[in-house]
């Protein structure tokens, strides 16, 4: 997925200029016709305050999924979705459990909620939804996957231990990601903390606190006690205000994998964020590559539910297979626009399977050392005796010139084998026999494998087939 710089700028309505510069200013020196990668590309557009999406996507849009941009009158507010991201035992999974907790024994006592990766908490009667997979790796994971769900982070920060390795780099992909932090320094009920060493260490990794005359919140909690959780929550809402999230209750729903299982009982089962719309019982639905029709969504409380809006996260039975985390997600108007979609998604990863585990053969050498994609020629030579292996492997050496190495990985008296392919598989190479003859069972191996494999009785034509092969100059076989 690539975009040329001027095609880019087109885009995201920018001048060419602006957009060079925006490169320039991250070190990539591009000239206006130049191919620039998708996540470039997303940095540069996200600067500019535009969201792109890969191109991918747009084409299955046109199969079927609404393409129509959301009318400004039908975008409603939206609650925030927040990750909780900080140095390993500063108390992020403490932390959600405290704010779980003050939510539940407030509103339904002893209502235990079940686990479906993402929780809502209601705070005077607002909605903020955490995802219940703390940590950097999660929100990372999900970025590389093109899902970008977080609208807050919370940075927690034990006061007693201060800006650690992990918290540096909990900043680093939030600020990479675009996503306001909000500082949580827990463990505050500690004895002999020094708060002023926190916001010092903060401020030295580019978080200024309103206190100092920066613009970050910071929120001393702590975890244990339940102190300035409360606080937290409405910090947590007045940054969401001022984000004015926004989504359109009134489209088919589109939204991310947050997790996914196969459940014995219940089949595939997986969690997703509605990001947008509104998804319903008996809607036909896309994710990644399964498809299928909601039969049941179950919410975070446990409670089955017909529908559900913008950042909502409920459980949804009734796909054909457990996607991935990261995985978009889409309604879609009939089951067999979602069968098409997942068919065309299938059909494209087979064939960058196919690609990826094509192996090198004598007919296609001089291709691949032309597009420099081959540098070594690996050979497996297997003989009826082992004085015709050392005559081979020395004469095959010899061929070697600039442009490619050619390298015996393995040579033996005997018959071709299963392990024989298997190795070549692994290690790209081709075979060859003399007065050898593979089982049928090893041949249709090797061809499943897509392995050249060439049995000769005459050293010289084995020898002359390489060379002529590493010249573009092999005959075709017929
Ligand atoms: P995580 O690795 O960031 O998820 O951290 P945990 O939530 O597992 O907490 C790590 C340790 O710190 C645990 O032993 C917690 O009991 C303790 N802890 C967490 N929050 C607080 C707090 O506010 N005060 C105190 N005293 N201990 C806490």
């Amino acid at each position: 997925e690539k975009v040329t710089v001027k095609d880019l700028a087109e885009k995201i309505g920018k001048n060419v200029s602006e957009v060079m510069g925006k490169l320039i200013a991250l070190g990539v020196f591009a000239t206006i016709n130049q191919e620039i990668d998708f996540d470039t590309a997303e940095l540069i557009s996200t600067d500019f305050g535009i969201a792109i999406e890969k191109e991918e996507v747009k084409e299955e849009i046109e199969i079927g999924l609404e393409q129509e941009e959301d009318r400004p009158e039908d975008l409603k507010a939206r609650p925030p979705v927040i990750t909780v991201m900080g140095h390993v035992d500063h108390g992020k999974t403490s932390l959600l459990d405290a704010i779980r907790n003050t939510n539940v024994t407030s509103r339904e006592a002893g209502g235990i909620t079940q686990h479906i990766g993402a929780s809502e908490v209601e705070v005077h009667g607002n909605k903020i939804v955490f995802l219940d997979t703390p940590g950097h790796e999660a929100f990372t994971s999900m970025r590389a996957r093109g899902a970008s769900i977080t609208d807050i982070a919370i940075l927690v920060v034990a006061a007693d231990d201060g800006v650690m390795p992990q918290t540096k780099e909990a900043i680093n992909h939030a600020k990479a990601a675009n996503v306001p932090i909000i500082v949580a320094m827990n463990k505050i009920d500690k004895p002999g903390i020094n708060s002023d060493r926190v916001k010092q260490e903060l401020s030295d990794h580019g978080i200024l606190i309103e206190e100092w005359g920066g613009e970050t919140i910071l929120v001393p909690v702590s975890a244990k006690t339940g102190e300035g959780i409360e606080t937290l929550l409405e910090m947590i809402l007045l940054a969401a205000e001022m984000l004015e999230l926004k989504a359109n209750p009134k489209r088919y729903a589109t939204g991310t994998v947050i997790e996914a299982k196969l459940d014995k009982g219940r089949g595939p089962v997986a969690t997703i964020l509605i990001q947008n719309g509104t998804l319903k019982v008996g809607d036909s639905v896309v994710a990644g590559s399964s498809y299928g029709r909601i039969r049941a969504m179950i919410n975070d409380k446990g409670k089955q539910i017909k529908k559900a809006g913008p950042s909502t996260p409920v459980e949804i039975l009734g796909l054909s297979d457990a996607p991935e985390a990261g995985d978009l997600f889409h309604a879609v108007k009939e089951d067999k626009i979602a069968r098409q979609i997942v068919e065309k998604r299938k059909a494209k990863d087979r064939e960058e399977n196919l690609n990826a585990t094509a192996k090198v053969t004598l007919e296609d050498l001089f291709k691949h050392i032309q597009e420099g994609s081959v540098k070594e020629l690996n050979i497996i030579v297997k003989a009826d005796v082992q004085g015709s292996v050392e005559a081979v492997k020395q004469s095959l050496v010899k061929l070697s010139n600039e442009e490619v190495k050619v390298k015996v990985i393995h040579g033996g008296v005997g018959t071709i084998t299963e392990s024989d392919i298997k190795l070549a598989s692994a290690s790209n190479a081709i075979i060859i026999g003399f007065n050898v003859r593979p089982s049928t069972a090893v041949e249709n191996l090797a061809e499943r494998e897509n392995i050249d494999l060439r049995t000769y009785r005459i050293i010289y034509e084995a020898i002359a087939d390489v060379e002529a092969a590493m010249k573009g100059m092999l005959d075709p076989v017929y």
